[in-house]
Order: C-alpha cells, then structure tokens, then sequence
C-alpha cells in the first residue's frame, strides 16, 4: 500500500472543485466516459498495430447506479493502467492540469463546458475508488482512491480484475440524483448518444404481467456510427431525413441537408439543416448540437457559428474547438473564426448549387428559406456578397426572380425621371387590391414583401444599391415619379379634378403631418376612379416611428 499525496500545491483544491460550476455538475459523468472511450480506443488502436495480442473481447462500456450503495460506476475494458500509469496520469497529470485550469479561469464566469476531465468526479463523490488492470502483459490489479483531501491510498494487488478500468463514485449526501437509473440514463443519452464505443446501461425492459421486466439483452444507448462520420458519396436522402428525425423526432421534414467535412486546416464534420418554419413561428435558436469526437459538448453555439445560422438545426463535430475557455474568448479564437466563416462559406455555396441545379425545387422551398437568407444578408456581409445571386423575389403573381433577373424585367417601364428603377411591392394583395389592380392596369409588375425581415431587407438593398428603390404599390410615388407612357388619358378634366379633390380631402384623417394624394386616373372601367394615396416618405417616417 501506498499512501501519497497528489501532486499540487494548492492546500485543499477539492472544495473548490466541488463549488465550480454547480450548475454543470453533471459533466462528470461525460468525462469519466470519454476517457473510457479514449481507453478503448487506444487499445483498439494497439490491437491493430499487432501490439496488443489476442482477441479483444466485449468492449462495450458499461454504467450501473446503485441507489442503496449510493455509487455509480462506470467500467470499460480498455487499456487500463499500470500503477506507475496510475501514479502519472491521476495522480500527477490529471490533477495539476485540473489545478492549472482552475488558477486560469477562478473569476471567470466560464462557458459551462469546460473539460476538467477525471477529476470533476469530485464535484459529486465523497470518495472515488479506482481498480484497473493495464494490457499489458503480467500487468497486476491495481487500486486507488481518494476522499477528497489531496491524500489518495494506492496498493497493487493479485486479485482478480478484467483488462480495463472500473471508476466508482460514493456520491455525496447532495448528489445522491446521480444514483438515479433515469437521472443517468438521461444524461447518458444526451452525452453520449453518438459516441463511437457502445455504452450499456442495464438491460432492455420488456412489459410482462403487468410489469417492466428486465430482458437479457443490454441496454445500449448509443448509435455508434452517427450519419455525420459516414461519407456523403454514401449517404441518401433519405438517410438524411432519418437522421433529423432522429434528432428531432416531433419536427417537420427539413428542407435540405448540407453535409460538412473538412480536414484542413482543421478538423469539421457535421449535418446542417434547413428546418421548415411554420407561418406563426417563434424562431427556435440553438438547434445545432456540438460535439467533439462525438461527445457532446453544447447546443449554445453562438460565438462558433454566425449568428444567423443558429437557426439552422443538425450537429457539428469538431475536436478543434476549444471548450474549456471563456466565451469572450472563444469569439476571438482563430479557429473559431475559420470554423465560422468556412460554414458560411459551405451553407452559401449548397445553396447555390441547390438554386442552379434544381431551380424548380429551391422556388417552392423559397417562402422558408427566405428568411434565413435574408437574415444572412443582413448580419453578415460575406454571406451578402454570396447570397445576391440565389436570393430570390416574388411578384403577386408568385413568380421568383433574382434581384437581377427582376431588375432586368422591370427596368424598361419602372425607371422614373432620376433614372432610378422602381420596385413596386405590397404586403397584403387582397388588402390593397385597389392600388394593386391599378398599378398592374398600368402595365406595372409588382413584389409580394409581407415577410418578417422585408422592411430591413429593403433599406438594405436600397442602401447597396443607389439607383434602384423600393415603392410600395398604395404610395403617391406611383403616380408622380413613374414614367407614364404618352398616350395615358386622363378621365377627369383638370378643372373637375380641382372641383372634386376638396370633397374628398374633407373625409380624410385631420392628422396634418400626413400628406395625402388624390387622384382620378383610372385608365380602364375596372381601375377604381379615385385613389387616395399616402406619401411614401410620410409613410416610412411613421412606420420607423411606430417600430422604433
Ligand atoms: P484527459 O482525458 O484530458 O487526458 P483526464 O483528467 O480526463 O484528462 O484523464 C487523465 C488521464 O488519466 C488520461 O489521459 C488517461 O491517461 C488516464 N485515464 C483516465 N481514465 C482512464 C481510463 N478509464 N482508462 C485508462 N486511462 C485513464
Ligand atoms: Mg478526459
């Protein structure tokens, strides 16, 4: 037997461990697995290499809570460590990396993800036991633990103990949840549920005599393969749907999936989606899931992707993302900004593929695509530049158009006398049917804009591009800064107009801040024969003042 003491400097470190990040408390039980799976997969990894010889057996990670014991356990059959290993990596290692860690981030309030690793068993244990049994030939049994004072007992014994690693937890009075099967089973399906070992945590129930009974089959919780790991070559679109609603099992079909897979200059998997918006929608943010070798880590994920694609929903893997930092500096880390623009850079260019190569497909998906693009366009510039070429318009007629293709259609008859071209648009047809029916008698084409973000949108693209503008349809501008053809006859001779304007400026608001225009111009019986009119100057100033 070997009593020591670990290697830090700190007096007694345990209380602060325990206090750090209450909130966070569970990712114990992640990290005491992730470092199982890293066990298994070195031995995997031996075992290829001709290292480590023979069969390798069940490698399956297993959990077991004991209420009445009050522990938690967790067993894999990995490498296992020598007691020199033991004396390195737990006592030594893992533990001023932990001290180190806790000096650097004490008074930050910190991205609650961190990876404190073997230690933060701690946060919830009075007493962590470890009996492992390295690979390694003639390798003896050994065991360690430690109650939370920086003295730990470690022995070397003959008894009898599978290769590979059992950690068990006595849970303090305050933690005694985690002995909890649907507490673990929980966070073990929302920890692990794509890692890459299979993790079992008791049996399968079956419904007999009236009772959930255990089968002899394992409860494994994970699907090891997760469709993101998989090739995109190898993968339907049906996979791909699968996938989502396995992910989000109560959600409409997404409308399309964009696989991401990089290896330089850093490591990125992942599926994003586009999800269905319903018309009443409150946009649900934080979606994606992220992951790191398959374990999760967080469905925060502002400050890694760009703001606008939060609405998107599917995972992203990558072991580059540095979780165990602050918040305001992961926002400025390097690799989060070329992870970050690389997404942009791949959810832009789908897209454009999408538009050129099934253009049918992408205009009946438009009305909800809208408005992530357009959310794009205004919060991120590099997406804008992108975006001007599968950004779509839509006229009443529900015919789409890019701003180009549009501009092209109506600049012959829209371009008033500054020679800028005007875009007619209405937010309600049926609404404003008069004005539309008499801007369409005109010959005038006219955008259907009653979406969330098109009042922004449009000062946007007005602010991009200095010679075309917005108009809406019920506005004077139509009317006087159009370019009407020769030949428009008036029904009103001027002296009748000036005799009739009064009767009907009479029945208007007395609001005299709001200009109105009048007009009798109806070019055709089924034109109405007045249009009252308000100035689009006016109207913009109110509508800013109502937001604001
Ligand atoms: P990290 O996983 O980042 O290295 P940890 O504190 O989680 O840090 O673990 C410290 C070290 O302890 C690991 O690198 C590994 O060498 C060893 N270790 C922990 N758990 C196991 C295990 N189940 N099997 C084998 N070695 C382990
Ligand atoms: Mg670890």
């Amino acid at each position: 037997m070997k009593n020591g003491k670990i290697g830090v400097t700190t007096e007694n470190i345990f209380p602060v461990i325990k206090k750090f990040l209450y909130s966070d408390h569970e990712i114990f039980l992640r990290e005491l697995i992730s470092n199982a799976v890293d066990a298994t997969q070195k031995l995997k990894t031996l075992s290829s290499m001709g290292e480590a010889k023979g069969e390798l057996g069940d490698l399956a990670i297993r959990v077991a809570a004991d209420k009445e014991r009050k522990t938690l356990t967790v067993t894999d059959r990995g490498v296992g460590m020598t007691a020199e290993e033991v004396d390195r990596y737990i006592n030594q290692i893992a533990f001023s990396g932990a001290e180190e860690f806790m000096a650097k981030y004490k008074d930050q309030a910190i991205i609650g993800h961190f990876g404190l690793g073997f230690y933060s068993a701690f946060m919830v244990s009075d007493k962590v036991e470890i009996v492992t049994r390295s690979w390694k030939e003639g390798a003896r049994t050994v065991r360690w633990s430690c109650t939370g004072t920086p003295e730990f007992e470690m022995e070397e014994t003959d008894e009898e103990h599978d290769r590979g690693t059992t950690i068990t937890l006595h849970l303090a009075e305050d933690a005694l949840e985690y002995a909890e099967d649907s507490k673990i089973e929980g966070l073990l399906r929302k920890y692990c549920r794509f890692l890459p070992v299979p993790i079992v945590f008791g049996k399968v129930k079956e419904w007999k005599d009236g009772k959930y009974v255990d089968t002899d089959k394992d409860n494994v919780i994970n699907d090891v393969d997760p469709l993101w790991t998989r090739k995109p070559t190898e993968i339907t679109e049906e996979q791909y749907k699968e996938f989502y609603r396995e992910l989000y099992p109560m959600s409409d079909e997404p409308l399309f999936s964009i696989h991401l897979n990089i290896d330089y200059p850093f490591h990125l998997t992942g599926i994003l989606y586009f999800p269905k918006i319903h018309n009443n929608f409150e946009i649900q943010k934080n979606k994606i899931q992220l992951y790191s070798n398959q374990v999760f880590v967080t469905d925060q994920v502002e400050g890694i992707v760009p703001e606008y694609l939060t609405l998107l929903h599917g995972v992203i893997d990558s072991p580059d993302i540095p979780l165990n930092v602050s918040r305001s500096y992961l926002q400025s880390d390097a690799n989060v900004k070329k992870i970050s623009s690389y997404i942009t850079r791949k959810v832009a260019d789908r897209l454009q593929e999408l538009f050129n190569t099934l253009r049918a497909d992408y205009e009946s998906k438009w009305d909800d695509l809208k408005i992530f693009i357009q959310y794009g366009i205004l919060t991120d510039e590099k997406f804008a530049e992108k975006a001007a070429d599968f950004m779509l318009w839509k006229n009443v007629e529900g015919k789409y158009f890019t701003p180009k293709e549009y501009t092209e259609k109506v600049k012959e008859a829209q371009t008033d006398k500054n020679k800028q071209v005007v875009f007619l648009y209405v937010d309600d047809p049926e609404e404003k049917h008069t004005f539309l029916e008499a801007a369409k008698g005109k010959g005038y084409d006219v955008l259907w804009m009653d979406g969330q973000l098109d009042n922004h949108y449009i000062n946007w693209y007005e602010s991009k591009h200095k010679d075309e503008r917005f108009v809406r349809v019920d506005s004077d501008v139509i009317d006087k800064l159009i370019q009407k053809e020769e030949s428009m006859k008036m029904s009103l001779t001027e002296a009748q107009q000036e005799l009739l304007t009064p009767v009907f400026e009479s029945q208007m608001p007395r609001d005299e801040k709001i200009n109105y225009h009048i007009s009798f111009e109806a070019m055709s019986p089924d034109e109405a024969p007045v249009v009252i009119t308000q100035n689009e100057f006016m109207r913009r100033m109110k509508e800013m003042a109502a937001v604001g």
